[in-house]
């Protein structure tokens, strides 16, 4: 860019010198061919007036730069400063001497050959009817051109390496600025306010690449940190696994080694089952959540909230009896755009827990109501409630506030974490409220998902 510019400012310095040069040349030159013009013509003047009084005479005993000739009527030469009369042809055809004739005065130029030279002729008609005539020859301008080439070069020749000196000087002097421009840092002021939408631009694109940036870093902390929950959860998943397999293969074994007296053989058929139900719901568990995971591919449609909750509750009576905890539903019937897999997840593992973290005598309450366009879903329990510290970590998966209770009752550890999955296809909103000894109540609002019919006949 440096050596463009200046290669620029050179060629326009040269330009304009040659140019002013050219000009200078021609004003000067034609400033002095009219001075010498002027003089030709005083000089005819005077030797017009000394011919008129002293005749030829004055013309011999004359001394000139300029050559003078005096032409009969007929056209006759009668003197010439230069040459012999008796050679001279008849100057009668001449252009100046035919002017003068005809006007009393005449003018002409002639170029030499060669265009070195250029004479110019005046003529003036004397009153006794004859041309005094005088001419000079000045260099033209093509040969004082010729003649003064060496100077001319010379002087082009500093004044280009003048020129290039400086178009490099002021190049730099241009340049400075924009050299020193940190692009990591952009002034707020643009050194030209030229290079002001330049500057934005890469403002813009800086802005964009320091999002872009901070994109990818949150992408890779994303994946680092569903990597490290995979690995997490790969982990207690076996662990989870082996723990009731193992407590069955042990009883098999006593079994099978006879160790086992035939009293006792219903108990230990008994934990059989138990452990394998155990399994069979965590394996239940783990698929529901790896499908949610995956993605949800299927579609929502109307789903009656307060109907599944119905069936819900009506589900979970008998074990809600057998724990002596009331299980009861109030609200309105509302529907909503849901899936109803999803939505029967929710109800069943927030109304499960409710029943199994309760005390006997406890009461279990699972509303549904309407809310503008949100429809609400509350279970509350009177029931052992979650510590301070427990609340923000009961949704995580394998999780358990009550290790004991929950192995106890046959928990997984994961129905929390699929209501939060379930719930966040469903834009449902998850709030809690615990107190230990006291109770919990979780909610989940699902936002503008209130079903559009319903909510028409709530407005009329
Ligand atoms: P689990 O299968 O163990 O019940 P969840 O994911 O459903 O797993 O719940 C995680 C933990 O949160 C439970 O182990 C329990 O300690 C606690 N918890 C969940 N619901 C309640 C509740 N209604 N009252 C008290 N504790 C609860």
């Amino acid at each position: 860019m440096t050596g463009k510019i200046s290669r620029s400012i050179l060629l326009v310095a040269v330009c304009v010198l040659l140019c002013c040069s050219a000009l200078f040349l021609g004003v000067l030159y034609a400033y002095f061919s009219e001075a010498q013009t002027a003089q030709l013509e005083n000089s005819l003047n005077l030797a017009a007036r000394g011919v008129s009084q002293s005749g030829i005479f004055y013309l011999q005993g004359l001394e000139s730069n300029c050559r003078l000739t005096w032409v009969d009527a007929d056209g006759t030469v009668l003197f010439d400063s230069e040459a012999d009369t008796q050679t001279m042809e008849n100057h009668a055809q001449r252009e100046e001497i035919q002017q003068a004739f005809a006007n009393g005065t005449g003018e002409s130029v002639r170029y030499s050959e060669t265009m070195t030279q250029r004479t110019v002729y005046r003529a003036t008609l004397l009153p006794d009817g004859t041309v005094l005539r005088i001419s000079a020859s000045y260099a033209t301008v093509f040969s004082l051109v010729m003649g003064m080439l060496q100077p001319i070069a010379t002087i082009l020749l500093l004044a280009m390496v003048l020129s290039a000196v400086l178009a490099l000087k002021l190049t730099d002097k241009v340049m400075q600025p924009m050299a020193q421009l940190d692009m990591e840092h952009l002034p707020e002021k643009s050194p030209y306010p030229e290079l002001t939408p330049l500057l934005e631009k890469i403002r813009g694109q800086q802005r964009e690449i320091a999002w872009q940036k901070q994109e990818l870093a949150d992408k890779r902390l994303n994946m680092e940190f569903a990597e490290q929950n995979r690995q997490e959860f790969t982990a207690n998943v076996s662990h989870e696994l082996k723990t009731p397999l193992q407590s069955i293969m042990g009883s098999a074994e006593l079994i099978e080694n006879g160790l086992v007296k035939p009293s006792d053989l219903p108990r230990f058929a008994g934990n059989i089952r138990k452990e394998a139900n155990r399994l069979l719901l965590l394996i239940e568990d783990i698929i529901h959540l790896s499908r949610l995971d995956e993605g949800c591919p299927l579609q929502p449609e109307p789903v009656e909230l307060y109907a599944l909750a119905e069936e819900e509750v009506r589900a979970l009576k008998p074990i809600a009896r057998a724990n002596n905890v009331r299980l009861t539903l109030e609200g309105d019937a509302v529907v909503i755009d849901g899936i109803p897999q999803l939505v029967q997840e929710i109800l069943h593992n927030l109304c499960d827990n409710a029943v199994k973290y309760n005390r006997p005598g406890g009461q279990v309450t699972v509303g549904v109501t309407g809310a503008g366009e949100d429809a609400v879903l509350s279970v509350a329990d009177t029931g052992i409630g979650i510590s301070p510290e427990d609340q923000s970590r009961i949704f995580e998966r394998f999780y358990r506030a009550d290790k004991s209770r929950s192995k106890a009752t046959g928990g997984t550890g994961l129905g929390l974490s699929i209501v939060k999955h379930a719930a966040g296809y469903l834009n449902g909103e998850i709030s809690l409220e615990s107190a230990v000894g006291v109770g919990t109540t979780i909610t989940v609002t699902f936002r503008g998902k209130r079903h559009t019919e319903e909510k028409t006949q709530e407005g009329d």
